[in-house]
């Protein structure tokens, strides 16, 4: 029976990594001696099989050159004609995590004093690698066409990677999220079931699947590993015993980024303004089966009342889901053409100089007129 179960799975996986059908792949597994018998006899010796000296065409069925084991192709294969951000944006799941978060990462950087804010963030980009790892061994399809994708890696094109790989990225963009709720209620209970999934899994199989599989199970184990160890308490530098965990947030910023990019719509942290002209700032972005986004997370901006006096501040606390068509672009202020951010046309700096005498600062429906604002003294 557990044998059975082996099998089938061993098929399914075969089926879906050289997109045969799983009838083909049960009879391609038949047909292959399988080194394990049962539990009462000895595992046969294993057998070196040598390897083809490069990567099979598409659709290799092991005919072209008996006795050695199919090198599929990979992205990690390409030559030296493509580019390092290419090969690595098509190589899952660690790869392509590793690029998402170097995009958005990266610029961050280079501010003054980026290296500190961004350091956790690009830390945790392992998170992004495991989210990839479960859905396309939960979701085979979404993994992309490996011949389409040998053709975008080997023509140096990274806007045809991404495009192949767009259905693995919103897959990943719906399912994380930036609400405390959803995460620990849905999204953390799914990871953790299958990390169980993973290392219940004892290997059998692994005697059947091609030595490719085996390094891509490897790498699923070690994030996996990754993950136990961020809910394990540690002492923290309070001497409190705390789980590290993980910055979650930051996956789905970086998803999203990457989704504005190729389909349009607010980035994570833009301003925009509301259907009845208030600004807010976008949170997190919602999206639909496929096209551009179909609701906002935003958050209302109130006025500073801390030394930033005269301002308005996103508030921490306010998350407000808004359809996409109530959203949108704030307006470069008219003189310096940076974010505006306030409810008139200029921004916080140009506000008072282009207009001295205007009784305090007019912030939009936020502040009812009758309640003293924090002023700046003319
Ligand atoms: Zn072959
Ligand atoms: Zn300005």
């Amino acid at each position: 029976m557990t044998a059975d179960k082996h099998a089938k799975r061993a098929a399914r996986n075969l089926a879906a990594r050289e997109g045969i059908s799983y009838a083909a792949a049960r009879r391609r597994l038949a047909a292959a001696p399988v080194d394990v018998d049962q539990e009462h006899q000895e595992p046969r010796p294993p057998v070196a099989v040598p390897m083809v000296s490069a990567p099979c065409p598409e659709g290799c069925e092991g005919s072209g050159h008996p006795g050695t084991a199919c090198w599929a192709w990979r992205p990690a294969d390409v030559g030296s004609g493509t580019s390092w951000a290419v090969r690595r944006a098509a190589e899952l799941p660690g790869g392509r995590a590793e690029q998402l978060a170097e995009r958005v990462e990266r610029p961050w950087q280079k501010t003054p004093g980026g290296p500190w804010a961004s350091f956790h963030a690009w830390d945790d980009r392992w998170l992004l690698a495991l989210v990839y790892a479960m859905l396309t061994d939960q979701r085979p399809e979404l993994r992309p066409d490996r011949g389409a994708l040998r053709a975008a890696v080997e023509a140096d094109d990274l806007a045809a990677v991404d495009a192949l790989l767009e259905p693995l990225d919103r897959a990943a963009a719906r399912l994380t999220t930036k609400v405390p709720a959803v995460w620990w209620g849905e999204v953390k209970p799914l990871l953790d079931a299958y990390a169980d999934d993973v290392e219940s899994d004892d290997g059998r199989d692994l005697l059947v699947v091609s030595w490719q599989e085996v390094e891509a199970r490897h790498v699923v184990g070690r994030l996996v590993d990754r993950w136990r160890k961020a809910w394990v308490p540690v002492r923290n530098h309070n001497g409190y015993m705390d789980p590290p965990g993980v910055m979650w947030i930051v996956v789905k910023e970086w998803l999203d980024a990457r989704l504005v990019d190729q389909h349009g719509g607010h980035a994570p942290g833009a301003r925009v303004r509301l259907g009845d002209g208030r600004p807010a700032v976008v949170r997190a972005v919602e999206w639909g089966e496929d096209g551009p986004p179909v609701a906002y997370r935003v958050r209302e901006l109130e006025p500073g009342r801390h030394g930033n006096v005269g301002r308005l501040v996103p508030s921490l606390t306010s998350d407000v889901l808004v359809p996409a068509a109530d959203c949108r672009e704030d307006r470069p202020c008219g003189v310096c053409g940076r974010t505006a951010g306030m409810a008139e046309a200029l921004c916080d700096d140009c506000a008072p100089r282009v207009a001295p005498d205007r009784p305090g600062r007019a912030v939009g429906g936020l502040q009812s007129p009758e309640r003293p604002s924090g002023r700046v003294p003319e």
